[in-house]
């Protein structure tokens, strides 16, 4: 460890998933956005929560079920309190969570435009190595090759062959890596080269 230098970079998606939903107003599928605000009902002891999302070319409501009749007194005070006041940090988070979405809409539209936060947590004068460590705590499409040839200057087609040769290592590693999208807590371990300094 004491021949790298450790960087924390940590990725936040500028655009939110955008589901397909079968729109009432335009009679067809089409790309809905949240507009940000969440629906309450309390109906006796239950609770009912939407996100509101708006068809793009109509403006028509899509009510995207949170929370389906669960007893008020299951929910959490804080949960409770960012939906009621449709908490911007909470909402954005749900607006990301890609894997609920897929349960709800036929078709979803994904963006790898990112911003990056970078941190070096760790410095050596003369690294043998650099380790990058991700945090995406937002669900990206975004690639592995993708950022790291954007951000280290590479061609993507430079890094498959240093992946090979073991200058590149991806943890944890798997086929294709460099080909999937990223995900938080993956380290990737930069051998130092003319070629490539991070
Ligand atoms: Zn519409």
């Amino acid at each position: 460890m004491c021949k790298s230098t450790l960087v924390r970079w940590t990725i936040i998606p500028r655009i939110a998933p955008r589901p397909w939903i079968a729109c009432g107003g335009c009679g067809t599928l089409k790309p809905f956005l949240s507009s940000g605000k969440v629906r309450l009902n309390a109906n006796g002891r239950k609770l009912d929560a939407w996100l509101i999302y708006k068809c793009l070319d109509c403006d028509r409501s899509w009510n995207r079920p949170l929370i389906e009749r669960r007893a008020l007194k299951e929910i959490d005070p804080a949960t409770l309190e960012a939906l009621h006041f449709s908490d911007p940090d909470w909402v954005r988070a749900r607006e990301f969570d890609i894997d609920d979405l897929r349960r709800k809409a036929q078709r979803i539209d994904e963006y790898p435009d990112v911003d990056i936060d970078k941190e070096t947590l760790f410095e050596v004068a003369q690294p043998v190595t650099t380790v990058i460590e991700l945090q995406v705590p937002l669900s990206t499409c975004l690639r592995l090759d993708r950022l790291l040839a954007t951000e280290l200057g590479l061609s993507r087609s430079k890094l498959q062959p240093l992946h090979e040769q073991g200058r590149l290592a991806v943890d944890p590693d798997r086929k294709d890596v460099l080909r999937r999208r990223i995900r938080s807590g993956m380290r990737v371990t930069m051998a130092h080269s003319k070629e490539a300094r991070p």
